[in-house]
């Protein structure tokens, strides 16, 4: 549970920087040359690979409420 709810706040949080880097630079933030979009596809991996925000969502509700809401 504890593994989940770091996977999850880092990730969230993490995309949410990336996003609001791109936004800060508007048009400039989509150019690779800045870097931010890089930044912004290696964290979309991340939301995936270390098992996908919505799993770890289910993992914690699990642990909090003790019902299991996996499908
Ligand atoms: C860049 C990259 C590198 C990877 N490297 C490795 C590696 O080295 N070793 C390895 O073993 N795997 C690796 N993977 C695979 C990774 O572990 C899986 O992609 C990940 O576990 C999600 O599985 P999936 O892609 O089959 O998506 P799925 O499990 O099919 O998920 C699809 C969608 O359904 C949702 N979902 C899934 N199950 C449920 C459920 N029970 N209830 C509700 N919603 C659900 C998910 O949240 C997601 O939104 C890698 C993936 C990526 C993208």
């Amino acid at each position: 549970m504890q593994a989940s709810l770091a996977k999850f706040t880092c990730t969230r949080t993490a995309r949410a920087i990336a996003s609001n880097a791109r936004d800060l630079l508007a048009g400039n933030g989509i150019l690779l040359a800045n870097r931010v979009a890089r930044h912004m596809t290696d964290v979309e991996a991340l939301h995936t690979y270390e098992g996908t925000e919505t799993v770890q969502a289910l993992i914690i509700g699990r642990s909090i409420t003790g019902i299991s809401a996996f499908n």
